[in-house]
């Protein structure tokens, strides 16, 4: 299966691709050459339980994604502009999933087109030109979304912030400016509401037009923050009547990754209605293919005076059989049906680590998306960033993949494919206790 040595790739690579293009494990990075499932494997056999890949939602090759793809592949793949019932089909698939004011699709081939796109409609449909996000927010990799995204501009590489971008503090409990230690739920809701207004009066006072609220359902590079009850519903209540359209970037929640629903930004209230929702990554399961759900209204205006949208791949043939099979797995394996119980049962684990490693300073989030916040002082809250990094390579040392993220890089995710099983999550405990205990013993030998 290897063509090259590993050596070999390393050397290949080095002198062919930037070393700016970050790998995980940058220092010893994996090679890894097949997936099945919830495992991947390396070069040498070795076999890794995935709780690192976002993109690979139903399970690594899965039989009948496979199939689907390899068969439309040898059927036709060819420029979207043609007719074609993958594309249709998909079309009215997922908006059965949405709110039914949202029923137009853009298709591309990735999470930055479409959150670049629902950038230009709303600029050209509300004549206003500026954005709000949540601080620490990643919306992609396009120039403007890099423009958008705290998580990039304000890093030391970054170019800051420019004047159309308006930043609104992330409603994070745990370590932002309002805290679970002093403020009710309802009340930190509400003061990180009030956040979002003052941006906006601000904003209005200085002659600027907002036209777009950028917001993850849950946010992942930030550290797997989960929003308290309301505040998204919120913002929409107080920014919509105002013309300024609300996006729910669902790349990387989408697809039943809460658990309890198809979309993240449904655990907000059923009745939060977004005026574009993005979908990538899990939609095809690794697959490049994304998706920007909006209103028919607002498709219609953005189309005005003759404008004509093109994307040469997005919607493709090929793409769309992946996607539409995706949705078969998701429909007919209803594998998010054990995602609430696998789920409890490790957040409640991580929870009674917590109470066992002072290390542990919070435990987060639902579904397949957990974050653990890492701290060298519970009272403090300053991040455990060396230990962080030992315990992420003493996991992959077990052979179980994890990430690491938020702004201090200390916060452990954990978001495995849907199939990750209650066996998976018992090992994963295990392993995460031994390899803690062990932490501590070395720090006081
Ligand atoms: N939005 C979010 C929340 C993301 O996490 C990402 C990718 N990490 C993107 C958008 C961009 O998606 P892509 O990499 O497919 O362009």
């Amino acid at each position: 299966m290897e063509t090259l040595s590993r050596d070999e790739t390393v050397a290949l690579r080095k002198k062919h691709v930037a070393s700016c293009v970050e790998l995980f494990f940058n220092d010893d990075p994996l090679k890894i050459v097949k997936g099945v499932g919830q495992y991947m494997f390396d070069e040498k056999g070795n076999k890794y339980l995935d709780c690192i890949n976002n993109v690979a939602h139903v399970g690594h090759c899965h039989p009948h994604v496979v199939k689907c793809a390899s068969e439309q592949m040898s059927l036709l793949e060819t420029n979207s502009r043609f007719l074609h019932d993958n594309l249709v089909i998909y079309g009215k698939r997922i908006t059965q999933y949405l709110p039914k004011e949202l029923q137009i699709c853009f298709f591309t081939n990735s999470g930055s087109e479409s959150n670049d796109l629902a950038m230009r409609i709303a600029r050209r449909i509300s004549g206003g030109y500026d954005v709000i996000v949540l601080d620490h927010a990643y919306h992609g990799h396009l120039t403007n979304l890099v423009s958008i995204s705290p998580y990039k501009f304000a890093h030391p590489s970054g170019d800051g912030k420019q004047e159309w971008v308006h930043v609104a503090p992330v409603p994070d409990s745990y370590r932002g400016k309002y805290r679970s230690s002093e403020y009710s739920e309802d009340e930190i809701s509400e003061l990180y509401f009030q956040e979002v207004v003052k941006l906006v009066e601000n904003a209005e006072k200085s002659g600027r037009k907002i036209c777009l609220f950028y917001a993850e359902s849950l946010q992942s590079c930030g550290g797997q923050i989960v929003y308290p009850k309301n505040y998204l519903k919120k913002c929409y209540q107080y920014l919509q009547p105002k013309g300024i359209l609300c996006l729910a970037d669902e790349v990387q929640t989408g697809f039943y990754r809460t658990g309890s629903h198809m979309w993240g930004f449904q655990s907000q209230g059923e009745d939060l209605i977004p005026d574009f929702v993005t979908i990538g990554k899990s939609m095809g399961n690794g697959h490049p293919v994304s998706c920007l759900v909006t209103q028919t209204s607002h498709a219609q205006k953005f189309g005005e005076k003759g404008l004509k949208y093109f994307n040469t791949y997005g919607g493709n043939p090929v793409s769309m059989a992946v996607a539409n099979a995706v949705l078969d797995v998701i429909e007919k394996e209803k594998l998010h049906t054990h995602v609430h119980e696998v789920s409890t049962y490790l957040l409640n684990e991580l929870e009674r680590l917590k109470q066992k490693h002072e290390i542990i300073g919070d435990v987060r989030g639902y579904g397949y998306f957990i974050g653990i916040d890492l701290v060298k002082n519970r009272q403090t809250r300053e991040p455990a960033i060396e230990s962080a990094r030992i315990v992420l390579r003493a996991m992959r040392d077990a052979f179980i993949l994890l990430s690491l993220d938020g702004p201090y890089s200390n916060v452990l995710k954990i978001k495995p494919p849907l199939c990750f099983n209650m066996d998976n999550a018992k090992l994963l405990i295990e392993t995460f206790d031994r390899i803690l205990a062990d932490l501590k013993l070395k720090a006081q030998l």
